[in-house]
């Protein structure tokens, strides 16, 4: 079917041309509403007018940046990478339904008990599964697409698959690499922060580890990402945990994801010296960061050791003994890769464009202003100590400081 863009009125018929939507809503009558809160997509809710409990998400990119118009021009083919990223997982991924990558359409399950988990921290919610299953979601996503468990060819179509997603990764490479660190028009910075945001630009040693890290993150093929794993791309209960989202999705540096969740524990952190959470509070989001860490690693080395044979080891070539050092430093490498992009992540969203609601939707300025501050110079200090970091308690520490 060529492209063309749905709307509340046409999506039921093109819905229920798909034999396995007419299953699951048999001859009832659906309703759509729009719930899109997000930046670049249309997403809809569709639910049987006889049963309203039974819904379905249908989620359809345009050709342009849905929040700023149609002015801003944005290829629709970002959900051709969303729909095969998330075809590739095996879970805590809502279910598809269908996807249809002609139309840049997906059908999945509507996670209607569930929250967007930036909100629920905002709120100060615990979520004591968490940890546990975004380890889980990292180690098998992370792992199973690496070549320490792909064969040398399937690695290569991997790449293949995702390599052509080049506008969402330059988006990457000038919104967190770039702009957020020199003068440019899309930086937000308030008149009372000109300043600090003057001395930033001016901080070449600074800018020159973040230079590093844009490089690692344009030429490193270790893994595929999510890409934008932020805590609005989850949502969550007390029982269970979803990623969505993955429009960014590439084969890029192990520690880019890892990375991308400890800034968002962090802002989450700095937030609540003002919104209420408390210490005890600020305490559970760093032992959040430690225990996603020490799963992860967990989890991760369990992978390999049960996988004798793939693109980077041939059986026979060490044993698992003589293995064990290069494992150590292996995963200490990750630790630093994560240490420093959660740096960027964290820093960039200061002055560039696209803050986070903890931080800048606090509504007193002088405490929006010292968060912010906060959240600056905790992402500095990860940048320019994560090529020295040994253990996730070190990067705990950093964070505790802010
Ligand atoms: P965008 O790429 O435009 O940011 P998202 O995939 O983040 O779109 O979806 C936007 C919003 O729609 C999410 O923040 C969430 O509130 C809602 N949403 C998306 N997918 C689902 C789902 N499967 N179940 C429930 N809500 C969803
Ligand atoms: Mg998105």
């Amino acid at each position: 079917m060529p492209y063309r863009i749905l709307t509340r009125k046409t999506l039921p018929e093109y819905l229920l041309a798909v034999p396995q939507i007419r299953d699951f809503f048999g001859t009832s009558p659906l309703e759509v509403e729009e719930i899109g809160d997000g930046n670049l997509n249309f997403v809809f809710v569709v639910r049987s007018a006889e049963e309203p409990r039974k819904s379905l998400i249908v989620k359809q990119a345009v050709p342009y940046l849905r929040c700023a118009g149609e002015g801003y021009a944005l290829s629709r083919e970002r959900m051709t990478f969303e729909i095969r990223a998330l075809q590739g997982y095996t879970r805590h991924a809502p279910r598809l339904y269908h996807a249809d990558e002609a139309m840049s359409l997906v059908v999945m399950e509507h996670l209607s008990d569930h929250t967007i988990l930036r909100k629920g921290l905002m709120e100060a919610t615990r979520y004591p599964r968490f940890a546990e299953h975004i380890a889980d979601f990292l180690a098998e996503t992370l792992f199973r697409s690496s070549s320490l468990h792909l064969p040398s060819d399937e690695k290569r179509r991997l790449i293949d698959r995702f390599n052509a997603n080049t506008e969402l990764c330059r988006l990457t490479e000038d919104f967190v690499f770039t702009f957020p660190y020199m003068p440019n028009e899309t930086n937000r910075i308030e008149p009372e922060c000109r300043k600090e945001a003057e001395a930033l630009f001016a901080d070449v040693a600074f800018k020159r580890r973040v230079l590093g890290l844009k490089y690692l993150f344009m030429n490193r093929t270790d893994a595929l990402l999510h890409g934008d794993l932020h805590t609005g791309s989850i949502m969550v209960n007390a029982e269970e945990t979803f990623v969505i989202d993955p429009e960014f999705a590439f084969v890029g540096p192990f520690g880019f994801d890892i990375g991308a969740l400890f800034a968002n524990l962090g802002s989450a952190y700095i937030s609540h010296f003002y919104r209420g959470g408390g210490e005890s509070y600020r305490t559970w989001l760093l032992e959040t960061v430690e225990e996603v860490w020490k799963r992860f690693e967990s989890a991760f080395l369990a992978l390999w050791a049960q996988t004798p044979s793939s693109a980077l080891l041939t059986p026979g070539y060490l044993d698992s003994g003589d293995l064990e050092p290069f494992m150590r430093d292996f995963m200490r490498e990750i630790l630093r890769q994560s240490a420093g992009f959660a740096g960027c992540k964290m820093a960039r969203r200061v002055f560039g464009i696209a803050g986070v609601e903890e931080i800048r939707g606090l509504a007193d300025p002088a405490e929006r202003k010292e968060a912010m501050m906060r959240a600056l110079a905790t992402g500095r200090a990860l940048v320019m100590a994560h090529d020295r970091i040994e253990s996730v308690e070190e990067i705990v520490e950093i964070i505790g400081r802010a």
